[in-house]
């Protein structure tokens, strides 16, 4: 193809411009904007089209991006947190302005529908939020001292300069929760976005640089290096970077959490999922139809946290299946720019033949496709939402994440039986239950309850709000993003202990004269 041809040439997507995409992009960040890796193409995948071009980062760009971003921590720790916070705001200010512009390009480079993409941003600016109000409230404990004249107290600094590897299905949002947060707390950082999402971290990066050049700040605070799983090893191996927060598959993430353990550095891992809905038979059915609508098939079953496994009481089973089947038919297939549409394609060619061959093998196993389980006739990677039943709870395709919309249906006689098998999986976490049943309800939050980091009630397992911890237990990998206290794990806790009197006690009475 020809790049008169590529998509940032078409006046349709002129909003690529306005992001400062232009049909070839340098891909590495780090005050000024470079490159000399590998020249890749960014694919459309509702349309196999090339977008644009971005020439990679190599080792060596990774070296010169992690020195610059690691020698601009010394200027950005010294200024206070609120004053970081100010940044922050304009961050998310400037994000406001490119919210549509950059909701469309999440939407063509990624394939999510515009409503998704445009929700990614919405992230990112409610995050800012959040990290503004923290930037005052970054706080640590005064306890009480065994001792005389003394005060036992705890404080929070900040880490350093933080590596962030993000996955290709939030090319935006992951960043942002990783972003905000680190730079109240006064980390700097180099992020290494996933290799088929590479224009949304150079909008994202551009939209952020302007902010830190009209504040007369070093760029280097956010640096960037487009790359490949080259930049990611140097990056887990590199004890320059106090924590490394990798989101992407668990296979990779284990990799990388090894690597970083290896060092004793610190790691936030955000890894697959294999979620489920559990629909009791004193549940609203209606209301639990719609919700599996949207986490079995939103972001055509590209989410972690998208619904993978349908566990339904026998009463309402049928009811369930024929409800999703009817819902599944009619929903609304196309181009995800399309306002109207909701549901788009897999975002590579090579996830749809994943699908295919996971459907046939489920096929082969004994599992009945009850609607879907086909590639849809038209360009681009479209395949058809899935429901396959009659696969038994176990099976190893039951208890794996395929990353495309195929949901498994179970069916159980007792709640213990369905929340058992909820966390008879390696991953852990999102989970829903649907019930009118005051009982159910704390039993699934409790002891015996759901093993997951995200515990919802009659609504969908995806779709999480910012406020609250984000992540997953086991095989999820451990980590907590976004809300609550996971500010945290971008800093680190010191225990002062001060005496202030003119003796030397010595804690638990021991005596040393
Ligand atoms: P992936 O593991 O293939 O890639 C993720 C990132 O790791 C990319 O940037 C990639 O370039 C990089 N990478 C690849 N090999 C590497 C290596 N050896 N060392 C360091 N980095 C390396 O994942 P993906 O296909 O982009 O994303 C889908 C997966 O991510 C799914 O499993 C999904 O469940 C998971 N995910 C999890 C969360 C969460 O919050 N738990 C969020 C989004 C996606």
């Amino acid at each position: 193809m020809s790049s008169a041809n590529f998509l940032v040439n078409d006046s349709k997507y002129d909003f690529l411009k306005r992001l400062g995409i232009q049909h070839k992009n340098l891909g590495v960040y780090d005050t000024e904007w470079r490159g000399k890796g590998p020249v890749i193409q960014s694919i459309c995948p509702a349309n196999n089209k090339v977008i644009a071009e971005v020439v990679t980062g190599d080792v060596q760009d990774y070296e010169t991006a992690v020195k610059a971003a690691h020698s601009a921590w010394s200027v950005w720790t010294d200024i206070p947190a609120p004053q970081r916070g100010e940044i922050v705001r304009q961050i998310g200010n400037a994000l406001r302005e490119h919210k549509t512009d950059l909701g469309r390009l999440v939407a063509l480079e990624m394939g999510k529908i515009l409503s998704e993409g445009e929700g990614e941003v919405q992230e990112y600016i409610d995050i800012c939020d959040y990290a503004v109000g923290l930037s005052r409230m970054i706080d640590g404990k005064v306890l009480p001292s065994e001792r005389p004249g003394h005060v036992l107290m705890e404080n929070w600094n900040p880490l350093g300069c933080i590596g962030i590897i993000t996955a290709f299905n939030f090319p935006v949002a992951v960043f942002g929760w990783n972003n905000a947060l680190a730079l109240v707390c006064g980390d700097t950082m180099l992020w290494k976005s996933a290799p088929t999402t590479p224009l949304c971290s150079i909008a994202v990066t551009k939209i952020v640089s302007t902010i830190f050049e009209a504040n007369s700040l070093p760029g280097a605070i956010c640096s960037l290096v487009c790359g490949g799983a080259d930049v990611g090893e140097k990056m887990a191996t590199d004890t320059r970077l106090p924590l490394v927060s990798f989101t992407g598959s668990t296979g990779v993430g284990q990799k990388v959490g090894l690597a970083v353990q290896n060092r004793f550095g610190k790691s936030i891992l955000e890894l697959g999922g294999n979620n489920a809905i559990i629909v009791c038979e004193d549940a609203d059915v209606d209301m639990a139809i719609r919700a599996a609508i949207f986490a079995c098939a939103g972001t055509a079953g590209q989410r972690c946290t998208t619904t993978r496994r349908l566990i339904l009481h026998e009463k309402i089973y049928d009811k369930v299946i024929d409800g999703l089947k009817k819902a599944f038919a009619q929903i609304r297939v196309g181009d995800p720019l399309d306002a109207n549409v909701l549901y788009g394609p897999l975002h590579t060619k090579s996830s749809v033949q994943t699908y295919l061959s996971v459907v046939s093998e489920a096929v082969k196993e004994g599992g009945r496709v009850e609607c879907g389980g086909k590639a849809i006739e038209r360009e681009g990677n479209f395949v058809e939402p899935t429901i396959i039943t009659g696969l038994p709870h176990d099976s190893p395709l039951v208890q794996r994440e395929t990353f495309a919309p195929i949901v498994y249906a179970l069916k159980f006689t007792s709640l213990d039986e369905a929340i058992g098998w909820n966390n008879e999986v390696k991953q852990g976490l999102s989970s829903s239950l649907f019930t009118t049943n005051l009982n159910n309800i704390f039993k699934w939050m409790g002891p015996k309850g759901s093993d997951c980091g995200i515990v919802n009630v009659n609504i969908p397992t995806n779709g999480a709000e910012i406020g609250g911890a984000f992540g997953g237990e086991k095989h999820t990998g451990g980590g907590r993003e976004s809300g609550s206290d996971s500010w945290k794990q971008y800093m680190r806790r010191s225990t002062c202990t001060i005496n202030y009197g003119k003796q030397l006690p010595l804690a638990q009475g021991i005596k040393f004269e």
